[in-house]
C-alpha cells in the first residue's frame, strides 16, 4: 500500500509527521481515536484539543471548552439557548 508521502519522497526537506495531528490525514476523523467522544478529542475537524467535555446537543458530539465557547457565543448573539453544555468529569 502506497504511503501518502510517496509523492513528496523526492523532496530532501520533507520530514515525516511527528504526530497524527501533523499528518496529512489530520483532518480525517477516523485518524483520531475518540474524536467527538466525551473526554476524548474535540469533534471540530480543525481542532485536536483533548478533554472534550462540552456536549453539542444538535449532533451529540463532544467539543473542547474553547470551541464550545465559540459555539455558545454565536448562539447567544442569535438569541438562542447555548448550543453546548458542559458534561464535566465526575
Ligand atoms: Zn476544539
Amino acid at each position: 500500500m502506497a504511503t501518502e508521502a510517496s509523492h513528496v519522497s523526492g523532496n530532501p526537506g520533507w520530514q515525516p509527521p511527528l504526530t497524527p495531528a501533523r499528518s496529512p490525514r489530520w483532518h480525517d476523523p477516523n485518524w483520531h481515536p475518540g474524536k467527538g467522544q466525551r473526554g476524548g478529542e474535540c469533534q471540530r475537524v480543525a481542532c485536536d484539543n483533548r478533554n472534550a467535555y462540552w456536549f453539542n446537543q444538535t449532533n451529540g458530539q463532544y467539543y473542547c471548552s474553547s470551541c464550545a465557547r465559540t459555539f455558545n457565543e454565536v448562539s447567544r448573539r442569535n438569541g438562542q439557548p447555548p448550543l453546548c453544555e458542559l458534561h464535566a468529569p465526575a
